[in-house]
């Protein structure tokens, strides 16, 4: 990529509190993917330049650490307000740039606000634990520090809630970041440094390198970055993994998936249709715990499939703007490509293609990336579109006898991001909670993507590394455990000690 048309706006990098164009020359180009054309370009980082903003967060954080927590936690206070004041603004550069429907980008927006009302919360987290008495004389507690640099890579389907999974818990935590956002949709992370300065956040606390894997390489191999969170594929996820941990730091890598819900012959059909239409269709698919593949089981099949045909070929697809869009494009002419390829792929491996979503016409946005609400039934476990993460707006039903098989089936899958089963059965829905190799099930809820005081995570290849993101498990990943043992003297001294020392 290197797009040298000066007349586009820029995207610069955030370093120290001010923006910096790239002094490497390479560039990339922005689209908006409902026009199919470009609407700025983007500066890629050079190593150097990451070198620069990963020294502008070593020298804030000496300061910024010793801040108190509730100090840290008031700039956030201002930072939440500046977000729900620009909850508008961050999601019309999300259509313009990702392609999502506006109403689904201001959802996003809304669960990213979420993490900010958690992390103002950080004082009564850092409370670490204290035992009187460990010892005659001798007291013990913990406490918790940050880690000092931490950078977070993230990817293109969520490019403001996914940042803020990070940086509101890392910053509230004491530490100072540096973000290195998808290169597709980059806006918003110059918008969230705007908002963080505007809230008081001291310069160098909050930094952005605009880049691909240049600058990735180059936030992996700094010895001054502590810590990387990465969301993104699981190919990059393994990698940043491997290459990140081999430099000693410590790292959660979050990668990709393939949902299932299994639809038992006893749900209720119409909330099942419902929760899939959303689930596989919402924002074009392209979410990381869309449902991919339903299970439907013994008879579930031929109902579902059959209000499903319906409600697929009447989906909605146009430019996210338009008031009516159930669904915008794909986010760039290579994403369409390729979940046209796969789907080319499916009707050769014999899945029936129910309804076919290729070469869809949108009025007045002919350049657009645009695939229509696809369709397949009799998918088999063998074939490309069950066994690769599609990302697009492709749903694959695959016919089960029975509920064991179903268990059978997702367990053997490489994923374990998310899972659904819809039934009325309380017992069969305890049994398959229990069996379930998958990080987040949902049991009559298509999307159990887990709330900011929780914590989210997929298991197997979904996710390299022991902490899963935000909630507690992002205060664990965000600090370190000390423990301490003190000991004040009083004046009657007993004298010095050589065994080893025990409770006495
Ligand atoms: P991606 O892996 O292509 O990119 C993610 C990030 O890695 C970007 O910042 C990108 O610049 C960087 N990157 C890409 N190639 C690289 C390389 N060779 N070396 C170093 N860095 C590289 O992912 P994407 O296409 O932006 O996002 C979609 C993927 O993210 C899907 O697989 C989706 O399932 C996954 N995802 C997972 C979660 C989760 O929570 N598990 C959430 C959102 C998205």
């Amino acid at each position: 990529m290197s797009n040298l048309d000066t007349r586009l706006d820029t995207i610069t990098h955030f370093i120290n509190g001010s923006k910096v164009d790239t002094l490497g020359g390479r560039y990339g180009d922005v689209f908006n993917p409902a026009l199919g054309e470009p609407v700025a370009r983007v500066a890629l980082a050079t190593t150097e330049e990451v070198d620069a903003a990963v020294q502008a967060a070593a020298a804030a954080f000496p300061s910024w650490s010793a801040t108190p927590p509730l100090t840290r936690a008031r700039v956030l206070f201002k930072y939440l307000q500046l977000c729900q004041q620009h909850t508008d603004e961050f999601a019309a550069m999300l259509t313009r740039e990702h392609g999502k429907t506006f109403s689904d980008a201001q959802g996003e927006v809304g669960r990213g606000i979420e993490m900010v009302e958690f992390a103002v919360g950080i004082p009564q987290m850092l409370k670490g634990e204290f035992t009187d008495q460990i010892a005659r004389g001798i007291d013990a507690w913990s406490m918790r520090q940050p880690l000092g640099v931490v950078a977070g890579i993230t990817p293109f389907n969520f490019p403001v809630m996914v940042p803020m999974w990070m940086f509101p818990i890392a910053i509230a935590c004491g530490n100072t970041f540096v973000l290195k956002p998808s290169e597709r949709d980059p806006s918003p992370s110059l918008l969230h440094a705007r908002l963080l300065k505007e809230a008081g956040l001291p310069d160098g606390v909050f930094n952005v390198v605009q880049g691909d894997k240049v600058a990735v390489d180059a936030l992996l191999d700094h010895p001054e970055v502590q810590a990387v969170s990465f969301v993104g594929s699981t190919p990059i996820a393994e990698y940043i993994y491997s290459r990140g941990s081999a430099a000693g730091k410590r790292v959660q890598a979050l990668g990709g998936a393939k949902n299932h819900m299994v639809v038992m012959p006893d749900a209720d059909m119409d909330m099942a249709v419902d929760a899939l239409m959303g689930a596989a269709y919402g924002s074009a698919g392209e979410r990381c715990m869309a449902i991919s593949v339903v299970v439907a089981v013994g008879d579930a099949g031929d109902k579902l499939v059959a209000a499903l045909e319906k409600r697929t070929a009447a989906l909605k697809v146009r430019d996210g703007m338009e008031r009516d869009a159930e669904m915008g494009p794909l986010v760039t002419a290579a994403a369409k490509q390729r979940v046209e390829r796969l789907i080319g792929e499916g009707v050769e491996q014999g899945a029936k293609l129910v309804v076919d979503g290729r070469d869809y016409k949108v009025v007045d946005r002919p350049n657009g990336f645009f695939v229509g609400g696809t369709l397949f039934d009799h998918v088999t476990p063998d074939m490309t579109i069950y066994k690769e993460e599609i990302f697009g707006p492709v749903l694959c039903v695959v016919r089960m006898a029975d509920i064991v098989h179903a268990v059978e089936l997702i367990n053997k899958n490489e994923y374990g991001n998310g899972v659904a089963v819809f039934t009325r059965d309380g017992g069969v829905a305890r049994e398959f909670v229990r069996q379930i190799q998958v990080g987040m099930v949902g049991v009559n809820v298509p999307l159990p993507v887990p709330m900011a005081f929780n914590s989210f995570g997929g298991w197997k290849r979904s996710l390299f590394g022991d902490h899963h993101a935000y909630g507690p498990e992002g205060v664990r990943f965000y600090t370190r455990h000390k423990a301490v043992m003190q000991r004040w003297p009083n004046t009657a001294s007993a004298g010095a000690e050589f065994a080893f020392p025990q409770m006495k």
